[in-house]
């Protein structure tokens, strides 16, 4: 769930509102500094940031809006938007427009001024607009709107301080926003409607807005004022045979002709303000790199390229740090065991050393990889690569079933599948949203990387391994996507929505921005360890612990293999307690159902820590081999697998994991945004299913065929 920033009673409050890639975040980074809260993680809409600021002695509660291009209701974050602002009505909405891009994103501060806010325009990317050669008369576009102007380069942090003090003033004083100039025939019909609202609960600066709602037949509005005694039913009733008159008169649907109004404004307003245009030839370069990048044939092989070199530095970059991370845990279990008597109180010892240190650590080893993968997606985004992938990305998708849009939440969830889910309520289309979301769990997740990290150096040779990482990951890839076009032929058939995106310019990225996202998101990961993957590893260190071995059963076992030496005893002991335990009695029970597949009942066990959250699988790997053996540290675990298990049972474990069983988490976050426990049960399921009959046939193809 979203943590609330305790919120200041006292606190003035503004949101920031703007399309996507206008410079939202980065505007409200400048501003909030290094304040706030991100919740992109699980219970999160739509990526939503809380910050605070301080300015001349008043607190300042700042929230960065989902990106929209318009308000309405159509998608989802539109309609989050419009909510947002309608219902808690800030004080001060900053509306970051694209200076390169000025009359399509005037639209939606149009609309922003419609709806009744104190508005104050920020005109960010000026450094480009400049730099092509684009002036505007900051003072005239003041007086049109009626609203403070300002120009930022909100990723250097230019303007945010006179942004500050201009929405200071904005705060004392409100401007008078001029409502948006919409031609007579539509501001006519909206007086007539808005007139009607008087008697309604409908805020008095709002009305305008509502009737425009209203003139458009939305979904939402419509019901809503409604059911407000007389006077609402009246203004749906004028709405209602305004629309036909108008769309009658003008030959054009409602909804056209009001955007070509709202279009018309934003028009007028930059062609009167402009002193200098900017040149034709701006985008020149970027267009001749598209040329290359986005190239039917071309674009292809460089998104591959790129992929696997991102791949390539998680990998090899990461092995360094990760030893040391390694070497820090196994000095501090040799610190603690060597002053710990075996004596003393054995079952904390047990708990600290095989559960707590074990578990954790064979987590918070992954994070140098997990930093490195998210610092490469950050640098994808933010030089604009991953729009002209998505881009890229639609003519293949099309002819899964999907829409290009889906790109962007699959390849969200290549961080984790949660957030990835989330972001499907970006496609309009529930079919598409729901096909999305089934298949997502094959995108191999962050909390994956540990596992692959793990087995992958354990069964193939150094050459090998990173081409290995990319197959993983790439047939996850296919397999969804062969799911998704099998689910659009099957249960849910139906018609796909039209692809429409707009590929921004390249841009240089700033370091400190990429850091940021990369620490948000690395930080997610970490919490992760110490909260959930914590209370499981003690949870999991419970059930494999207890209850122990019976002595008898030991002294039988000792005589029969006719051990002598401490250390052999140890290991039969160990060995004894985990085949007795909880877990051991379990994965023993249906070890039979996994033998077709190549896996024993400790990797069984390992693999029902792996439905609670995947990294646990390592976790538990991890418990298993300590506990297994003889008490001094020998070979490591990776040694361990690859001398118990062949390559051909580690490709069969590799592809299981891969597939089966989406964790908790995400079982939980798709039945909540598909509203029903039949989806959820489909994704669980059949993609469980799914694994076992790919491990199956891989294994015992594999064993005709002489491997293993
Ligand atoms: P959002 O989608 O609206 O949140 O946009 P972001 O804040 O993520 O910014 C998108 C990209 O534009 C990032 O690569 C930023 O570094 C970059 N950016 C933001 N503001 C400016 C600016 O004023 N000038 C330039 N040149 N780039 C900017
Ligand atoms: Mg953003």
């Amino acid at each position: 769930m979203l943590k609330k920033e305790t919120p200041d009673p006292g606190a003035i409050r503004i949101a920031i509102a703007g399309q996507p890639n206008a410079g939202k975040t980065s505007l409200f980074n400048a501003l909030t500094g290094s304040s706030r809260n991100v919740g992109n993680y699980p219970g999160v809409t739509v990526e939503r940031r809380q910050g605070k600021y301080r300015f001349e002695g008043k607190q300042y509660d700042v929230v960065d809006l989902p990106g929209t291009y318009s308000l309405s209701s159509f998608s989802p974050e539109e309609r989050v938007a419009q909510k947002e602002l309608l219902d808690n009505m800030a004080d001060v909405v900053v509306v970051v427009v694209d200076s390169t891009a000025l009359t399509r994103s005037l639209v939606l501060l149009a609309q922003v001024i419609h709806l009744g806010a104190n508005t104050v325009l920020a005109l960010n990317m000026s450094d480009e607009a400049h730099a092509a050669g684009q002036f505007l008369d900051l003072d005239l576009m003041e007086e049109l709107l009626g609203c403070p102007v300002v120009e930022t380069e909100a990723h250097k942090r230019v303007g945010a301080q006179k942004l500050k003090s201009v929405i200071a003033r904005a705060v004392e004083q409100p401007g008078e926003p001029r409502p948006p100039v919409l031609g007579e025939r539509l501001s006519g019909a909206l007086m007539s409607i808005e007139s009607m609202l008087a008697n309604t609960s409908v805020k008095r600066e709002q009305r305008n807005w509502v009737a425009c709602k209203l003139l458009l037949w939305d979904r939402e509005f419509t019901p809503l004022v409604e059911t407000q005694g007389e006077g609402g039913a009246e203004a749906v009733a004028q709405a209602a045979v305004l629309r036909k008159q108008i769309e009658e008169q003008t030959g054009e649907d409602i909804s056209v002709f009001v955007a070509e109004r709202y279009h018309g404004f934003a028009h007028g307003l930059v062609t009167e303000t402009l002193r200098q245009r900017p040149r034709d030839d701006a985008r020149v370069l970027s267009d001749a790199v598209d040329r290359v990048l986005v190239h039917r044939v071309l674009g292809l092989p460089f998104f591959l390229v790129v992929m696997y070199a991102i791949f390539w530095v998680t990998f090899t970059v990461g092995e360094h740090p990760m030893g040391w991370i390694e070497n820090g845990f196994a000095l501090l279990a040799d610190l603690i065991s060597a002053n710990w008597h075996v004596d003393t109180t054995p079952a904390l010892r047990s708990l600290v050393l095989d559960g707590v240190i074990a578990g954790v650590g064979g987590v918070v080893v992954f994070l140098p990889n997990i930093v490195l993968l998210f610092f490469g997606l950050a640098l994808l985004e933010d030089t604009g690569y991953m729009a002209r992938a998505a881009f890229l990305m639609d003519r293949l998708m099309h002819r899964f079933g999907l829409h290009g849009k889906s790109f962007l939440p699959m390849l969200t969830g290549f961080g984790c599948t949660v957030p990835g889910i989330m972001a499907t309520r970006t496609l309009e289309n529930e079919r598409d949203r729901l096909v999305t979301m089934l298949v997502l769990p094959l995108m191999s997740c962050g909390a994956r990387l540990p596992i692959w990290m793990l087995l992958v150096p354990a069964f193939f040779a150094p050459s090998m391994r990173a081409p290995m990482l990319g197959i993983i990951y790439l047939f996850g890839v296919v397999l969804a996507l062969t799911l998704a076009l099998l689910l659009r032929k099957t249960v849910l058939k139906g018609e796909e929505a039209p692809f429409v995106m707009e590929l921004p310019p390249y841009r240089v990225p700033t370091l400190r921005a990429m850091l940021t996202k990369m620490m948000e998101r690395s930080w997610l990961y970490i919490r992760k360890a110490g909260t959930v993957i914590l209370g499981i590893s003690i949870l999991m260190w419970f059930v494999t612990s207890y209850p122990k071995a019976d002595a008898h059963d030991i002294d039988a076992q000792i005589a029969a293999d006719r051990a002598t030496s401490q250390e052999e005893k140890g290991s039969i002991v160990a060995a004894l307690n985990l085949k007795e335990s909880f877990a051991g009695r379990l994965s023993i029970a249906i070890e039979p159902v996994f033998k077709p597949l190549g896996f024993d009942w400790k990797l069984v066990m390992g693999m029902i820590g792996s439905f609670a959250a995947k990294e646990v699988f390592v976790a538990q790997m991890g418990i298993v081999h300590s506990l297994g053996e003889s008490g001094g540290r020998s070979e490591s675990l990776r040694e361990d697998l690859s001398r118990n298990y062949s390559s051909l049972a580690g490709v069969s474990l590799i592809l299981f994991l891969l597939i089966a069983t989406p964790c908790m988490a995400t079982v939980a976050v798709t039945r909540r945004e598909s509203g029903k426990w039949k989806w959820a049960a489909l994704q669980f399921f059949g993609l469980t299913v799914l694994a076992y009959f790919i491990s199956l046939v891989v294994f015992q193809g594999g064993l005709l065929l002489g491997f293993g």
